[in-house]
């Protein structure tokens, strides 16, 4: 495994982390849910095991059941309304981070577009990834 440590922190800064090693995946995802989540078009996160995410502060939890029938839960930060991350029943004992949480965004690389179908037409797919109409059906450890 990487020795990569990677530190970030909400807008207010009462939550901070270092999600270390390398992410599962970094993903572009335009379901209905991550544009409410992020007020935006899309989200974009960094998958990471569980185990792989030190997380200092107080953070609160929202479940709402995603476009994929599983439950979505939401943790963000109870003073600034940050979204720090995401987890799902469908992936156990994985979440993920809001990628401009991050204090070097920019070293991450987006390789995927889910929930292509929801993409608001003011937004845009990015080119650069595989799109898919909504969640591919990969497993993290392939
Ligand atoms: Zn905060
Ligand atoms: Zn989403």
């Amino acid at each position: 495994m990487s020795e990569e440590r990677r530190t970030g922190a909400c807008l207010c800064g009462a939550v901070t982390f270092t999600a270390c090693g390398e992410p599962v995946i970094v993903a572009n995802c335009h379901c209905t849910v991550c544009q409410r989540v992020t007020g935006a078009g899309h989200s974009t996160g960094a998958m990471y095991p569980l185990d792989q995410l030190e997380l200092t502060g107080t953070t609160s939890e929202f479940d709402v059941e995603g476009a994929s029938g599983a439950t979505v839960t939401r943790t963000f930060c109870p003073a600034c309304g940050s979204p720090i991350h995401g987890r799902n029943t469908g992936m156990p004992g994985f979440v993920t981070i809001s990628l401009g949480l991050f204090d070097d965004p920019g070293s991450f690389t987006p390789e995927v577009t889910v929930f292509a179908r929801d993409r608001i037409r003011w937004d845009q797919l990015d080119p650069n990834t595989e799109s898919f109409e909504t969640q591919p059906d990969w497993k993290p450890d392939s």
